[in-house]
């Protein structure tokens, strides 16, 4: 048993069970989101997981940009990705989440479209507070199950902004605002690449939103933005 083990006894977190951090049987019976959704409207996507043509001109996208989620957001679901007070345990559900799906063909299918994993980065204090970025921990598995790179220097965050979660969807875009920098002399090396975005949730999609706009100024062209889950 790992000194981690011991320490932590792995318990899954939906059933506590003690089979491991996330047991198999919940695994497996997490239902999958059936239909891709255009975050910008907030309702189902074109074909191929792309956002409507109409929604991404209204919004002055003028890149091809497509956008995943595993899971809607259930109530096992925010467990797995909300249970972040003891460290080594949510990077354990996370990384076993994002193994699995891996495994998946449509989610394989679309990962694999890609040329580089850009995490979506969270400010200096959350990640001091919390010792991890998750969306790295989500893009570092990916890249290890569908063999893309990643590269977590490329996106920054240019300010804190409050948390979201009490925020309306507009305010949630506003709160956003501004909010991404990028690392000017390492992006210029992805200007041809396809582009993937990861984060654990997308709600509003401001977060996937504004990193596309920034990725945009700087002659990105093709971006698929994943995501575990997507709350409806
Ligand atoms: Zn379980
Ligand atoms: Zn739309």
């Amino acid at each position: 048993m790992s000194l981690l083990n011991l320490i932590f006894p792995p318990n899954c977190v939906v059933c506590s069970s003690s089979e491991n951090w996330l047991c198999n049987k919940c695994l497996i019976g997490i239902p999958n989101l059936d239909v891709q959704w255009c975050f910008l409207c907030n309702k189902p996507a074109g074909d191929n997981c792309e956002l409507h043509l109409s929604c991404s001109n209204e919004h002055n996208l003028k890149i091809h940009a497509k956008a995943f989620s595993c899971y809607t957001y259930t109530a096992a679901v925010r467990k797995i990705i909300r249970n972040a007070k003891f460290v080594p345990k949510i990077h354990k559900n996370l990384s076993i989440l994002t193994r699995h799906v891996c495994q998946q063909n449509l989610v394989k299918h679309f990962l694999s479209q890609y040329d580089v994993i850009l995490p979506i980065p969270i400010s200096v204090n959350r990640y001091c507070e919390r010792g991890f970025n998750q969306a790295e921990i989500i893009g570092s598995e990916i890249s290890k199950n569908i063999n893309v790179s990643m590269n977590t220097k490329v996106l920054a965050r240019a300010k804190d902004t409050p948390p979201q979660h009490k925020l309306s969807r507009t305010e949630r875009y506003n709160n956003l605002k501004s909010c991404y920098k990028v690392n000017t002399r390492l992006i210029s090396k992805y200007k041809s690449q396809k582009v993937l975005l990861v984060d654990d949730v997308c709600t509003s999609g401001a977060t996937f939103y504004y990193a596309l706009k920034i990725l945009q100024e700087y002659g990105i062209v093709n971006i698929g933005c994943f995501s575990l889950a997507k709350r409806l």
